[in-house]
């Protein structure tokens, strides 16, 4: 069994890349709900339905998030009637975020709906969120204090922060789920998410740090920056905003009493023995998951 520490977009390519390498493989997912929110009274879990949908091959490549072919009715009659529209809800999105908020009303967790979601939509990898409690990322910031999708989406993060707290996270407990993954798996992987605020939020949950200390050697992260930049996101920037080198280098250095095994980019060979250095091992592959065989490559090289 092979568990995944995951945020959205990059967890769910990595996801998407492990299981159509091994279809056989048993995967979990221990998944960032620092994002979660409730808007309009609606509980949404952007990471969770990230994952979702590119797994349900859904997802809208192109805009890098929501699902294909979504319309936007609902949001229009909203902005209408001078409702808060700024967080964009899909009409077909609104449905997953009803039957979660319903479900959790009469009495499920988000670990129960988690897995009717995704047992609806056939995936072949369980979804376990981190937890069960509240968790909340906040950024401080030179215009005070933002609540993730008002740093995130309000703001497009472009804006200065100056620390991320995670709100709830001391009291937070790991579910059992995903206590089980982190002590079963033969192998832990932390995909190539936003270490700050996808991975972040997961390790600030107590026991997680010494889950993966304990097992250092079996667990192997993929760098989310190549060539000094995110693909996607503020994590390059919030990196150099928080005092990080924006390079793998500084991304093992975060990771580093954690994880045994870096894999980065091959634009990025310079840097191995730097990595080395921190005590580190170093794999070196393709990992821009949008070619489906550099892909494959990144999924055989994280399995062997
Ligand atoms: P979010 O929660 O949807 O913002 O997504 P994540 O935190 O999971 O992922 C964002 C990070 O994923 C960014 O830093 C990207 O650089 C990284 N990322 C996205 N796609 C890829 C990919 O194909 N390869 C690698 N190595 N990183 C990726
Ligand atoms: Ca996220």
């Amino acid at each position: 069994m092979i568990c995944v520490l995951s945020g959205g977009v990059g967890a769910a390519r990595l996801l998407r890349a492990l299981s159509e390498y091994d279809p056989a493989l048993d995967l979990r997912a221990v998944v960032n709900v620092g994002d979660d929110l409730v808007m309009h009274g609606l509980q949404i879990c952007p990471d969770l339905d990230t994952i979702t949908y590119t797994l349900a091959g859904l997802n809208n490549e192109e805009q890098g998030w929501g699902l294909t072919g979504e319309t936007w009715r609902v949001m229009q009659e909203l902005g209408a009637l001078g409702g808060d529209a700024w967080f964009g809800l899909g009409d077909r999105d609104l449905a997953t975020h009803l039957y979660r908020t319903q479900r959790l009303h009469a009495g499920s967790n988000k670990t129960e709906v988690a897995a009717e979601i995704a047992h609806h939509f056939q995936l072949g990898v369980d979804l376990l969120p981190a937890t069960n409690d509240p968790l909340a990322t906040e950024f401080h910031t030179e215009v005070g204090i933002l609540s993730f999708q008002e740093y995130f989406v309000r703001h497009h993060h472009d804006v200065v922060v100056t620390s991320i707290d995670f709100r709830g996270a001391a009291a937070a407990r790991l579910t059992s789920q995903a206590a089980e993954a982190l002590r079963d798996a033969d192998r832990i992987v932390i995909a190539p998410s936003n270490p700050l605020i996808s991975i972040g939020p997961i390790l600030a949950i107590p026991g997680v740090r010494e889950a993966l200390r304990e097992r250092r050697d079996d667990v192997i992260a993929v760098s989310p920056i190549i060539g000094g930049a995110a693909l996607k996101g503020p994590a390059d920037r919030l990196l150099r905003e928080l005092g990080h080198d924006v390079s793998p280098v500084g991304v093992a250095r975060y990771y580093r009493d954690l994880v045994g095994t870096m894999v980065i980019d091959e634009v990025d060979v310079e840097l191995r023995a730097s990595i080395e250095e921190l005590g580190l091992e170093c794999r070196v592959t393709t990992t821009i998951m949008k070619n489906p065989d550099h892909a494959r490559h990144l999924a055989a090289v994280v399995m062997a």
